[in-house]
């Protein structure tokens, strides 16, 4: 593998910490902790061995076209992207152009998120383009969106947290998906304001023992009613900063009647929470808040509460209560987003997800369209209009009003998409599957064609963080053997089609043009380059967006930093400057528990495995540690069941059965089950999860479906055995 000759200063390739480290090549290459603001010098086993994925045995290294046989095999780049260019060609010919479909990723760079919108709309000139962020980040961007008018995970530093007398955390479990962010919680620990609500008692939960705090194990699917529950009795209390309220929001006279019936003992009977635990939660967070001469509070959202048909509800309940303390836009106080994947934050910023474009517009806003199109040099009456979330453009796959071809770019659909194995019949049923990626991950052994692509240490580029801090990831050594970045094969495939404008493949020009099209947007780049984001890194300082040219420099109050670093402190970005709070309802789980699905299943992340796991099970020591998929269930349900630790369990919903190894222990509800979703074939949780989505965002409810378990004592298949 030729190497450079220095150390690189670049960041981890998995979660939105992006935890800062340097690369050292050699015989293999290093990989150690930086110290940067958001990590210390700290990183978790990941990062530690993120190498290892550059040279995973079956790393992809030549494109691949299935032959007659059925089997994948080598061909040359020209072969690969004369046949994708010529069948997606006759397929818009015959079917129109949204035969074609495109589907990407929130670990892509900025750079190929931006170009990958560009290549949907300019040389494909579909309208059915969306990505994964869907299943991550869309209920909290659906409802900071609507409250705020601006969605950025963390509006503010995450080292911002250690000042807070309380910080309130919804599903979300940290010490397992990004160990290194609980440093971020020890000051708060330490005055006892951490308060954690999981229906498990998760890594991250287990933090408010000893005095640290407090963990609120609500029934799956009721976070909704909890909130609406802890705004009754901030209101009942008279708990509100009633100041702010009058100055800074707007709506929230509608909210406050809404939350009237929500009185504790309801929510006790609807959340199995007691009615001292939500009123001590309340007081701790009023207690903090600055109006009550507190040194802060924020309240934080994970996918625990988000990833359901009425995450963007639960979102939006969440930020009403952080409205009636008086938090947004306040220093040292907030409601954020915790993101999730590695660029979840840039991933839905330019222009990958159905209904946008750079710089956060909206495809619909004719302004917008006339300002993109200029800069990608096409009239804008030929950019398509707006196409459909991920779970719709899914399900339409292969059917007759559907896409026929599908090209998919850094996820796994097959592992990562709710009720996968509908999905892999949809793959199935395309007349053409491209698939980009790093290794053959369970999507890319579907595909007709298989494109190897370069990753992390080998490319240029930036990733935006949980904290909308735009960072530079550095290339340190070459790609093995064929594989290219996808900036140069959307280059090809446009050349192919013919496609108007111009198609560059050096990541900091199509940056350079990323910003220029960013320009006025909501999410603006515009006054950062490659060039002033290295420079900025190099000097400790942080560079976020909006970043406005000309200048740019030290909005949101932090003097280091370029761009903003808080925002809010002036004003809403909505008219008339105000945040907007919404009433909204709950309702009972859609797939709620019945006779024969007596329990609940909840899913979500391991600490040795990464989303779908296809790079972090190739991972030896990380495999080692977490070899197989488990359900973890309480020892009551486990007797119920004549269940032991270790047995093999069949876990089956209205989609399908699953299996996985007991794991028993009393850190789990008695009436739920949890199964981490890394894993693909039988022991695939996501055979299990329903793809009923939110009205608003469009997101799955993975985090809530009605189960049933039993011992199985008949063989069954390898659990990695695709069914
Ligand atoms: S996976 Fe996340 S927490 Fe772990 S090292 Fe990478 S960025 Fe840091």
């Amino acid at each position: 593998m030729p190497q450079a000759t220095a150390s690189i200063a670049t960041h981890c390739p998995y979660c939105a910490l992006q935890c800062a480290m340097t690369l050292t090549p050699g015989p293999e290459l290093s990989v150690g902790p930086r110290e940067f603001p958001t990590n210390g010098a700290g990183m978790c086993q990941k990062g530690w061995s993120s190498a290892t994925v550059l040279t995973a045995p079956d790393r992809l290294t030549r494109p691949l076209l299935r032959g007659n046989g059925g089997e994948l095999v080598p061909v040359s780049w020209e072969i690969a992207l004369d046949h994708v260019a010529a069948t997606l060609r006759d397929l818009q010919d015959a079917h129109g152009k949204d035969a074609v479909a495109v589907f990407g990723g929130g670990g892509l760079t900025n750079e190929k998120a931006y170009q990958l919108g560009k290549f949907a709309r300019v040389a494909l000139g579909t309208r059915f383009v969306d990505y994964n962020g869907r299943f991550c980040m869309s209920s909290a961007a659906a409802g900071a969106n609507r409250a705020f008018g601006l969605d950025r995970g963390l509006p503010f530093p995450v080292t911002d947290l250690a000042g807070a007398d309380a910080i309130l955390l919804l599903g979300s479990n940290p010490a397992e998906t990004m160990p290194p962010f609980v440093r971020h919680l020890d000051a708060v620990r330490g005055r006892g304001g951490l308060i954690v609500v999981d229906p498990r008692r998760s890594a991250t939960a287990a933090l408010c023992g000893d005095g640290a705090g407090r963990h609120l194990a609500p029934r799956p699917g009721t976070d909704l009613a909890l909130l609406l529950g802890l705004l009754h009795v901030l209101l009942a209390e008279g708990w509100t900063d009633r100041d702010y309220l009058t100055a800074r929001v707007e709506g929230f006279e509608e909210v406050a009647a809404s939350v009237s019936v929500w009185w504790p003992e309801r929510v006790e009977q609807v959340c199995g929470v007691p009615t001292t635990d939500l009123r001590a939660a309340a007081r701790c967070l009023a207690g903090a808040a600055p109006a009550a001469g507190g040194a802060g509070a924020f309240i934080l959202t994970g996918r625990g509460v988000e990833q359901s048909s009425q995450g963007s509800a639960t979102v939006t309940a969440a930020i009403n209560c952080a409205l009636a303390l008086g938090l947004p836009g306040r220093v040292g106080s907030g409601y954020g987003a915790l993101t999730g994947q590695g660029n979840g934050q840039g991933g839905r910023e330019h222009g990958q997800k159905a209904d946008q474009l750079p710089g956060y517009r909206s495809i619909e806003d004719p302004v917008a369209r006339e300002h993109v199109a200029r800069i990608w040099g096409v009239p804008a009456d030929s950019l398509p209009g707006k196409g459909v979330p991920a779970v719709d453009l899914l399900s339409r796959l292969g059917r007759d009003d559907g896409p026929r071809a599908l090209l998919v770019h850094g996820s796994n659909v097959v592992v990562s998409a709710p009720d996968a194995d509908r999905v892999r019949e949809r793959l199935r049923s395309l007349d053409l599957l491209v698939v980009c990626d790093v290794v053959p991950s369970e999507t890319a052994i579907l595909a007709d064609v298989v494109l190897p692509v370069t990753q992390w240490a080998e490319e240029e580029g930036t990733m935006t963080n949980l904290e909308g801090r735009i960072l530079r990831r550095r290339k340190a050594i070459d790609a093995p053997g064929e594989a290219r970045s996808e900036l140069w094969i959307w280059a090809e495939l446009a050349r192919r089609f013919g496609a108007g404008g111009t198609w560059e493949t050096d990541p900091a020009l199509v940056f350079d043009e990323l910003a220029r099209a960013s320009s006025g947007g909501v999410a603006d780049y515009s006054g950062a380059s490659h060039a002033r984001l290295d420079e900025s890194e190099n000097a400790g300082r942080g560079c976020y967006w909006p970043i406005p040219g000309a200048g740019g420099e030290g909005g949101g109050g932090d003097d280091a930093a370029l761009g903003t670093s808080r925002t809010f402190l002036d004003a809403f970005p909505r008219a008339g400057g105000r945040a907007r709070a919404v009433a909204v309802a709950y309702r009972e789980p859609a797939d709620n528990l019945r006779p024969g699905a007596p329990v609940y299943l909840t899913t979500g992340r391991v600490l040795h495995h990464y989303q779908s796991g296809a790079q972090t099970r190739r991972v030896p020591e990380l495999l080692a540690a977490a070899p197989e998929p488990h359900v973890a269930l309480h020892p009551a349900l486990a007797e119920i069941h004549e269940i032991a630790d270790g047995d093999l369990v069949a876990v089956t919903t209205a989609r399908g059965t699953a299996y996985a190894r007991a794991r028993i222990t009393a850190d789990q509800r008695p009436d739920t089950l949890f199964m981490p979703f890394h894993w693909a074939g039988l022991g695939s949780a996501n055979r299990l999860t329903s793809d009923r989505t939110d009205p608003v965002s469009g997101m799955p409810d993975f985090k809530v479906c009605a189960a049933s378990i039993a011992r199985v004592t008949a063989p069954v298949p390898a659990l990695e055995a695709l069914p």
